[in-house]
């Protein structure tokens, strides 16, 4: 008989899937990046741990913390970003996922002066605004503070962290993790794109934004 899995170790399970996914596809490195999940309405999650090699963690690498950062299960040290996710959970009821990657694409446009451009219907309907947080060196309070301004409008989804990588947001994991691919898809568009030798990028028009929420029932 199969046995059920708790919901516990299948937060713990989807979280190392996640960042496996990641890893295999470029957008975490070996030692960047970091992902958490938590049940909808708690005032605690599980986190990645620091420093660990990101390609293969297992259930047992992971850690619970609360919203002030104190370890409740676990016996490594969580992610240094644990300020940043702890502030994304404080101030979004919404948002029960947070995936901090490294995307390269998305994250040199950016530093050119590009942030993710609204070219593609998943672009206009899941990313919609993305904020560009100046820079704050990483595991740091003034970071969790730059991050806490871009989120408290609660349409945001998605920033990118200037000189460092992105975050995406979502109501459980699958959701955060098609925000940060979706900004690396519009990203690799964009730099084919301008290669090409386009001067200015075709938007999706307003007229089919509309529609497109229509189809997509936002
Ligand atoms: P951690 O290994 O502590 O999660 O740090 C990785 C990272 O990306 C810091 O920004
Ligand atoms: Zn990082």
């Amino acid at each position: 008989m199969v046995k059920e899995l708790s919901e516990e170790e299948e937060i713990k399970r989807n979280i190392t899937r996640v960042m496996a996914t990641l890893y295999q596809r470029g957008l975490v490195s070996a030692i960047g990046g970091n992902v958490s999940a938590r049940f909808p309405g708690k005032e605690e999650f599980w986190i990645t741990p620091s420093g660990i090699f990101k390609g293969n963690l297992r259930s047992e690498d992971l850690v619970k913390v609360d919203l002030d950062g104190n370890v409740l299960e676990g016996s490594v040290k969580p992610s240094i970003e644990w300020p940043v996710h702890a502030t994304i959970y404080k101030l979004r009821s919404d948002v029960n996922a947070v995936i901090h990657a490294h995307n390269p694409i998305t994250t040199g446009l950016a530093m050119g002066g590009i942030p993710p451009k609204m070219i593609t219907i998943e672009a206009v309907v899941f990313l919609r605004k993305v904020p560009v947080i100046n820079f704050a060196l990483p595991g740091t309070d003034k970071l969790a503070e730059e991050v806490a301004k871009a989120v408290k409008e609660t349409t945001v989804k998605a920033l990118v962290l200037q000189n460092h990588g992105v975050i995406g947001l979502g109501r459980n994991l699958v959701e955060a993790e098609s925000i940060v691919e979706i900004m690396e898809e519009v990203s690799w568009m964009t730099l084919a794109c301008l290669i090409a030798g386009r001067k200015e990028l075709p938007l999706i028009s307003e007229e089919n934004i509309k529609l497109a929420k229509k189809i997509y029932g936002f």
